[in-house]
C-alpha cells in the first residue's frame, strides 16, 4: 500500500514510523524544516508518553516529568493528579516542540519504507474524477491511491477539499519561554491560572525553563499582544513569584485557536490530527490524541490493503471520534478518583451560544462545597453563572443554548 502524508508534524510523522514498520510505503511531506517550532502548551499527557513510548522514545520524548495538572483561582487551588497503577507513578512530560517533532521527524526519516521529505510544502490534492489520486508538490503530481492530511489546525487541504467549516476565531493562544531565575525551579506540574475570559498555562521544562501559554478571548485582548501578555501573567501572585528575574528565551508567539471539518475524510484522502478538527486546547490532549488516532489510522490502512480506502474509511472515522469523545467531550460526570481528597471536577463540553462548535464548563468541586469555574464554559465564572449553570447540569442541560430555549 502506497500513502502519501502531508505534515511531518506529530501526527503526520507518527504515521508514517507506524506505516513502514507495518511495510507501507510512505510520502512524507513537510514544509518546514526542522527544528521548528509551533505555539503549543508543551504538555503531553500520560496517554501521549505511552505512545511515544511505543515510537520507539524509551524516554517518552525527554523532557520534564509532571504530575498533574492544578488549577489556580484566586488563593484556592484543585489539584488534579494522574491516576496510577498500584506502584507506579504516571506522569505527562514537558518538553519543547523544537526538540519533540524533530525526534518524531527523524525516526520516521530513518523507517524503512518512509521517503521523507521537509521544505516540501504541499500545494493541494490532486484531484481526478471527484477523487483524491494524490498530491501537488514542487510542481509535480506525486500519486498515491490514499492521502492522508496531517497538515495542523489550519489545514490547507481541509479548505482544498471543501471540508472546511468556518469557525469563529473567538479564542487566541499565546505562548512563550522563560528561564527561571538561579534558585528557582517549577514544581512538577502543570498549573492553570484562571483569570477572567483568559487562562494561562505553566508547564516545566528542561535546563531550568518554563513554558508560559494565554489562552484568552480574542475580544478582550488588544493588539499588540505584548504588553497584555505581561499584564495578565504578572496578576497571579504565585506565577509572578515563579517567574521573578526569569528571562524570556523565545519569542512571544500567537495563533487562532479552533478548527473544524465538516467531515475527516473525502473520496482518497483523510483527516488526522488537528487537519480533522480541533476545538481548544483546554484539555491539553493534542498531542496525545494525534499520537493515538495515527497508531489507529495505521492499523486501518494495514488491514485493508489492496481495497478502496472509500471502503474502510468511514469505519476508522467512527473509531477516531468514538476515541476523542473521551477527550473532547468530556461528559459532565468526568470525576475524579484522581483528584485529592475532597475535590472533584467535572467537566463537559457544549455548543456554545456564540457559535463556537464546543466550550469547555468546568466544574471543580472544592473540598468546601464550592464550586470554580477552570474555563470560561461560555459563562464568566461569576457566582451568578456559576449558580445558573449548577441548576442547568442538574437539569441535564449540556448547553446554555437548550437551557435557554423557550420551553
Ligand atoms: C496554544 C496551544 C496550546 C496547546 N497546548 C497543548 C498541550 O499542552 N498539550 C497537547 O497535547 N497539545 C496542546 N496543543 C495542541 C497540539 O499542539 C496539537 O494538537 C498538535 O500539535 C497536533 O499535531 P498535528 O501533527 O496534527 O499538527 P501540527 O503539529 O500543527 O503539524 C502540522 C505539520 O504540517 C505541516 N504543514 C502544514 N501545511 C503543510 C503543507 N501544505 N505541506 C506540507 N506540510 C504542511 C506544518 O509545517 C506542521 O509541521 C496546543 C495547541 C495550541 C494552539
Amino acid at each position: 500500500m502506497r500513502v502519501a502524508v502531508v505534515g511531518g508534524g506529530i501526527a503526520g510523522a507518527s504515521l508514517a514510523i507506524a506505516l513502514g514498520r507495518r511495510g507501507c510505503s510512505v510520502e512524507l511531506f513537510e514544509a518546514q524544516t526542522f527544528p521548528r517550532d509551533k505555539p503549543c502548551g508543551e504538555g503531553i499527557m500520560p496517554a501521549g508518553v505511552a505512545a511515544l513510548q511505543r515510537l520507539g522514545l524509551p524516554d517518552g520524548g525527554g523532557g520534564v516529568p509532571f504530575r498533574g495538572v492544578r488549577y489556580h483561582h484566586g488563593s484556592r487551588v484543585a489539584v488534579g493528579r494522574f491516576p496510577s497503577a498500584p506502584g507506579e507513578e504516571s506522569c505527562g512530560r514537558g518538553q519543547r516542540r523544537l526538540v519533540l517533532d524533530r525526534q518524531v521527524f527523524d525516526i520516521a526519516a530513518a523507517t524503512p519504507g518512509v521517503c521523507a521529505h521537509t521544505a516540501a510544502m504541499v500545494a493541494g490534492p490532486e484531484v481526478e474524477n471527484g477523487r483524491v489520486a494524490g498530491v501537488q508538490v514542487h510542481g509535480e503530481v506525486r500519486r498515491a491511491p490514499l492521502v492522508v492530511a496531517a497538515d495542523g489546525a489550519h489545514s490547507r487541504f481541509r479548505h482544498r477539499l471543501h471540508l472546511n467549516v468556518p469557525v469563529p476565531r473567538s479564542r487566541i493562544g499565546a505562548r512563550r519561554h522563560y528561564r527561571l531565575a538561579a534558585g528557582r525551579t517549577a514544581e512538577p506540574w502543570v498549573d492553570i491560572f484562571l483569570g477572567r475570559g483568559h487562562e494561562f498555562y505553566v508547564t516545566p521544562l528542561p535546563a531550568g525553563e518554563v513554558l508560559v501559554a494565554l489562552l484568552a478571548e480574542a475580544g478582550a485582548v488588544s493588539q499588540p499582544l505584548e504588553p497584555i501578555f505581561d499584564r495578565w501573567r504578572a496578576a497571579p501572585p504565585r506565577l509572578r513569584q515563579l517567574l521573578e528575574g526569569a528571562e524570556p528565551v523565545s519569542d512571544l508567539l500567537a495563533t487562532p485557536l479552533a478548527a473544524r471539518a465538516r467531515a475527516g475524510y473525502a473520496p482518497g484522502a483523510v483527516l488526522l490530527g488537528d487537519a480533522a478538527g480541533f476545538l481548544d486546547p483546554i484539555t491539553g490532549g493534542g498531542i496525545a490524541q494525534a499520537l493515538i488516532t495515527s497508531e489507529r489510522l495505521a492499523a486501518f490502512i494495514d488491514a485493508h490493503r489492496g481495497r478502496n480506502s472509500d471502503t474502510w474509511v468511514p469505519a476508522f472515522e467512527r473509531e477516531r471520534q468514538a476515541l476523542l469523545r473521551d477527550y473532547q467531550l468530556l461528559t459532565r460526570g468526568v470525576t475524579g478518583t484522581s483528584f485529592e481528597p475532597g475535590s472533584t471536577i467535572t467537566v463537559s463540553y457544549c455548543p456554545m451560544k456564540d457559535g463556537r462548535p464546543a466550550g469547555g464548563i468546568g466544574w471543580v468541586k472544592l473540598a468546601n462545597g464550592t464550586f470554580l469555574n477552570p474555563s470560561d464554559g461560555g459563562g464568566d465564572g461569576s457566582d451568578k453563572a456559576v449558580e445558573r449553570w449548577k441548576g442547568w447540569l442538574a437539569a441535564g442541560y449540556t448547553s446554555s443554548t437548550d437551557a435557554q430555549k423557550p420551553k
